[in-house]
């Protein structure tokens, strides 16, 4: 009997062996659902408010609206008709829930694809930031989601700049700017007399142009006025923040991945496992497939990195059994693997899960406790 060859493996042959059974993941180009949403702005246009609603009358006369609505000191989203349009508000701030709801919502049955002509109005800088992270989930990968996709170039996105901030807000520290610069089909900055209005897409041109009567070029005096409000915001955001001064959110997470800090309870101690943070968070985007009653229906509902059960596989093994490993997966994916499988961050500096979590964790202080405890190079 011949014996077994005597394999050597040197380094460069197992590096060649890993390769070949774990790919190197390359980072993929994002998808932008309409190859005609990028950003040309070229003109500024002004538009009054009664202007609006009857811009906002002939929006629904093709599609359903649905804006924002003050609630107590937030906003929420709601449908709006040809009776209610003139309450359509533009949202100081981004609204309690982000909007990736119209798209990729908490419950729904996977049935035929159906046209979905509707419009969204009072999305923020953070929303879109976030929707387009979505984008790289649903689209960006080797194979495309019909129920996101139809629902994501069937809606008309009209956009908004902030006038405000909520004490949570920190979109400045994570490369944003409290306006929206790309990826909508029309923005509304609000100024005294109405709104200065920018197209991003044809489909927002077209729309514009077809309404002379209502829209006319914005004079110096209002193009100005836009820019001293955006960045008395702008500032308004970065001094609420001026505490905090971390490095690169993916490295400082990234190198952090074994810090005790995760687990002595510094970060995940007051987390009650509640999800909150997962349901309000924009970029999340982890769903389990099930069945109706009648079998044949699928459905899709949300669910959780923060669940117990969440990684668990057959045989009860769980790679994230303790609740400080579930914390950390959360950072982990929006800002270490997110940016590095599709290229952008995967926070948008919303405060969503800050403002929701009843254990008053705060992703601020989270990266701020990292960044102190990792050397600097
Ligand atoms: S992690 Fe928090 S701050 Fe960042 S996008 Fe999600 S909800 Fe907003
Ligand atoms: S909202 Fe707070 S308490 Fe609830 S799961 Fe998230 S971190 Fe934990």
């Amino acid at each position: 009997m011949l014996d077994p060859p005597n394999f050597v493996y040197s380094p460069r042959s197992l590096a060649i062996i890993f390769d070949f059974f774990y790919p190197p993941v390359e980072p993929r180009r994002l998808f932008v659902p309409s190859s005609l949403r990028t950003a040309r702005i070229r003109m500024q246009y002004f538009i009054n408010r009664q202007n609006l609603s009857r811009f906002l009358l002939k929006v629904l006369s093709a599609r359903s609206l649905f804006a924002l609505k003050e609630k107590s000191a937030d906003y929420e989203w709601a449908k709006f008709s040809t009776d209610t349009v003139e309450h359509v508000v533009t949202g100081r701030y981004r609204a309690a829930i982000p909007p990736k709801m119209f798209f990729f919502p908490p419950s729904e049955v996977l049935d035929s694809p159906e046209p979905f002509p509707s419009a969204v109005l009072g999305v923020k800088s953070c929303d879109i930031r976030l929707l387009h992270t979505s984008d790289g989930i649903f689209l960006g990968g080797s194979a495309e989601d019909d129920f996101y996709k139809r629902k994501r170039a069937d809606t008309l996105l009209i956009s908004a700049d902030c006038t405000d901030c909520k004490d949570t807000c920190f979109c400045v520290k994570m490369g944003l700017n409290p306006w929206p610069e790309k990826n909508f089909d029309i923005n509304l900055s609000p100024i005294a007399e109405g709104f200065v209005v920018e197209c991003g897409s044809n489909i927002g041109e077209d729309l514009v142009r077809q309404s002379p009567n209502l829209f006319q070029k914005a004079i110096d005096q209002q193009t100005r006025e836009k820019e001293k409000n955006r960045r008395a915001v702008a500032e308004k955001v970065a001094a609420q923040n001026s505490r905090f001064d971390w490095r690169e959110p993916s490295e400082i997470v990234a190198a952090s991945e074994n810090s005790t800090l995760w687990k002595d309870g510094s970060i995940s101690k007051t987390c009650v496992e509640c999800d909150g943070c997962r349901w309000v968070c924009g970029s999340c985007y982890c769903f389990l497939l099930g069945e109706t009653q009648g079998f044949w229906d699928k459905t899709r509902t949300w669910d959780s990195c923060q669940s117990a059960g969440y990684a668990r596989v057959a045989g009860g093994s769980n790679p994230r059994r303790e609740k400080y490993q579930r914390l950390r997966n959360y950072y982990m994916c929006k800002l270490v693997y997110r940016p590095k499988n599709f290229g952008l961050l995967a926070c948008s500096g919303c405060g969503r899960c800050i403002e929701v979590c009843p254990g008053k964790i705060d992703i601020r202080e989270s990266l701020q406790k990292l960044s102190g405890a990792i050397p600097r190079k």
